[in-house]
């Protein structure tokens, strides 16, 4: 089955918003097993949302639009989309009553042009949206489907996932499931030649790479008629990938993050961490705090910018400082060990580099990022060179602390040992 993508409004037009809506949903068709071959961005306009609309459905199984489904003059989609499939609206009374009360638990009162939202196209299937007024509206034609969703993101995947998937599901008769595999510590490329001969073989299950910033995931997905056959076919892949990844999978739980495998490392080992940052700015701390529970093991960490701040709260010795630089091996590592100490700590990790875009050398370019990590006296450090702007920069670096923290955590306790 092919799918394609509409997302409607001006503004993803402009450049005003970003068309995260596409990259979800084209991530969330991929998932489940169908091509899709075209995307769309129109504006608010009639005659040529009409043209994309027909188009769209000479080609295309399912078209899946996002966007203007809102109250006001310029939300057009459900009217243009009804109108093409030669639809009328009418009220949808569970709708208005959704909206009613959607309105009175907030303590509010609809106006006028809210009840537009409950004109429906006849024999619809309507979707509850249960994050915003606006229904989500399935039309089906002996050509095509038309999906419509509403175009706020917060409204749209949780629709998505209740609703969509589930009926995309029934339409394609399969049940699709999928395992990814959550690598750190490997460059894409490598990580895409190591696999590269599973890759050429895919059929069912398929297996696509996608490169995070200091992460690749796998994603392995196959369908079958119902969820266990599905996962019988997933499950040796996974565990190829595992024979071949080892230790530098984090994990293969879906809702699993770098920073939360390496927070249930540090408690599960009940072991305590403070970090020191120069570059990152507390980019790190923000990373290890996202995950709930981590207050059991970090209890501070400093931003030391400046040279004074590294001698003064790291204890960093003057003399390496001026002999070696402020980003170099030696003050990383000084800063881990005196930040151990200083705020005691079983665990540190200190990153010092050069963010830019200035400041940077031909001996110390721009991207070059020294990390320390000290696991109770234990002190390795990673030299790395990153590209990109300094955002880029600061945030691969906070990727790469967090997996060497991960693997130190590993390499003390079970002498495990990593491919690189
Ligand atoms: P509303 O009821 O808010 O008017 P709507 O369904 O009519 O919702 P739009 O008016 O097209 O949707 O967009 C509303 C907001 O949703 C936008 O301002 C933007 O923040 C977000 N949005 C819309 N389309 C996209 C998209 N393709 N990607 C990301 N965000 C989007
Ligand atoms: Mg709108």
């Amino acid at each position: 089955m092919t799918v394609e993508l509409i997302c409607v409004g001006t503004e993803i037009l402009l450049g005003s918003i970003v068309n995260t809506n596409a990259a979800y949903l084209a991530e969330q068709c991929a998932g489940l097993g169908l091509s899709c071959y075209f995307q769309t961005v129109v504006g608010d306009n009639e005659e040529r949302l009409t043209q994309v609309l027909q188009m769209g459905m000479e080609r295309s199984d399912i078209i899946i639009l996002s966007g203007g489904l809102g109250p006001t003059e310029d939300d057009l989609t459900k009217e243009v989309a009804a109108k093409v499939c030669g639809k009328e609206l009418q009220l949808h009374k569970p709708s208005k009553k959704a909206i009613e009360k959607f309105f009175a638990h907030r303590g509010m009162e609809p106006t006028d042009n809210n009840w537009k939202q409950a004109m429906l196209p006849k024999d619809a299937i309507v979707m509850e949206n249960h994050n915003g007024t606006a229904p989500g509206v399935i039309i089906e034609t002996k050509l095509c489907k038309l999906i419509l969703l509403p175009g706020p993101p917060n409204e749209l995947r949780p629709m998505f996932e209740e609703s969509v998937a589930p009926y995309l599901e029934q339409l394609t008769n399969q049940v699709i499931c999928s395992k990814t595999v959550k690598i750190c510590g490997v460059g894409e490329s490598k990580a895409e030649t190591m696999v590269k001969d599973l890759i050429d073989i895919q059929e069912n299950p398929t297996i696509a790479t996608y490169a995070k910033t200091g992460e690749v995931h796998i994603r392995v997905t196959a369908n079958g008629e119902d969820k266990k056959a599905a996962l019988k076919l997933i499950k040796p892949v996974v565990k190829e990938l595992k024979s071949r990844f080892g230790n530098d999978i984090y994990s293969t739980e879906e809702t699993c993050t770098l920073e939360k495998a390496v927070a249930d490392l540090l408690i599960a080992n009940g072991l305590t961490v403070t970090l020191a940052e120069s570059c990152t700015g507390g980019l790190l701390s923000a990373r290890l705090v996202n995950v709930p529970g981590i207050s059991d093991v970090y209890k501070m960490g400093v931003v030391t910018y400046s040279n004074k701040a590294k001698r003064r709260l790291l204890g960093v010795k003057k003399g390496t400082l001026q002999k070696y630089g402020a980003v170099s091996v030696q003050t990383a590592e000084e800063m881990a060990k005196g930040a151990a100490v200083s705020f005691k700590a079983d665990v540190a990790v200190a990153v010092t580099g050069i963010a830019g875009p200035d400041g940077g050398t031909e001996e110390k370019p721009v991207g070059l990022v020294y990390i320390a990590c000290c696991v109770k006296g234990r002190t390795v450090v990673k030299e790395c060179r990153f590209s990109g702007n300094r955002d880029k920069v600061r945030e691969a670096a906070v990727s790469a602390a967090l997996t060497l923290l991960r693997r130190c955590i590993l390499e003390y306790y079970s002498e495990v040992t990593f491919g690189k």
